[in-house]
């Protein structure tokens, strides 16, 4: 409300808008700029809190996941590339009857782009495909599943929880897939030494080029002792 340019504020350059047509030009950078911003503060919680936190919070506050997944989708459309069409480009070129799960999927991009069979988990039903449930604990049977995909999602400080349980769900043989903001990584080889003592071999990054995501694929070995 009142959303009049201050004074002293910035023309759009080149604009010959009616004062109405600026005002609701600043009233919606604004409100990008303030939903970027609260997008920063619900992902900056989600990557400091337990996966069981995040679920908690979503579900305490339906509207910061609508502000999440707008914010989401601003962003990411601002890179070069979303990370989750090149996932979907990789599962195009292999069998259509690999089973794949997506830890996080968010609005089930995989799902409504292939043909396989696809397990789509979130915290919220984005979508009539969403099985609601953490991460850290999804309803699905030990190696039953090809391929694991978490893209943009591995964020509950309880990684190795939730990669366990990724290791479970995954037949032997099976391929992870992590899609991750660079920047987010202190140690990439640290993460990747630990991954391969959580069972997972033959660890690659497949394409560190897309910045600023970091792409690797893991493949499932014998199961783990735990
Ligand atoms: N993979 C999707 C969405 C990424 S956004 C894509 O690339 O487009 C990250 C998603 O992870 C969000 O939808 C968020 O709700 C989900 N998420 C975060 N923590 C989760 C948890 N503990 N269990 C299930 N989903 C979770």
């Amino acid at each position: 409300a009142g959303a009049q340019p201050a004074p002293g504020a910035p023309e759009p350059p080149g604009r010959e808008a009616a004062p109405s047509g600026r005002s609701a030009a600043l009233r919606a950078r604004m409100e990008e700029r303030l939903l970027a911003a609260r997008f920063r503060y619900i992902n900056q919680q989600l990557y400091t809190s337990t996966s069981r936190e995040a679920a908690q919070l979503f579900q305490s506050d339906p509207e910061a996941f609508e502000i999440y997944h707008r914010g989401f989708a601003q962003q990411v459309g601002r890179w070069p590339e979303n990370p989750v069409h090149r996932i979907v480009r990789y599962l195009r070129r292999r069998p259509a009857s690999l089973v794949v799960a997506d830890f996080g999927c968010g609005d089930c991009k995989i799902a409504s782009s292939i043909k396989n069979k696809v397990h789509s988990f979130d915290l919220v039903p984005l979508s009539p495909l969403v099985t609601v449930c953490d991460m850290a604990k999804v309803p699905l049977a030990a190696e039953s599943v090809d391929v694991a995909v978490f893209c943009l999602a591995l964020m509950g400080t309880n990684l190795q929880e939730i990669l366990e349980e990724a290791n479970r769900v995954l037949k032997q043989g099976g391929t992870l897939m992590v899609a991750e903001v660079a920047s987010r990584f202190e140690d990439v080889r640290a993460f990747m030494n630990a991954m391969a003592q959580l069972g997972f071999k033959s660890i690659s990054k497949v394409c560190p080029q897309v910045c600023p995501v970091l792409l690797g694929t893991g493949c499932t070995g014998p199961p783990v002792a735990r």
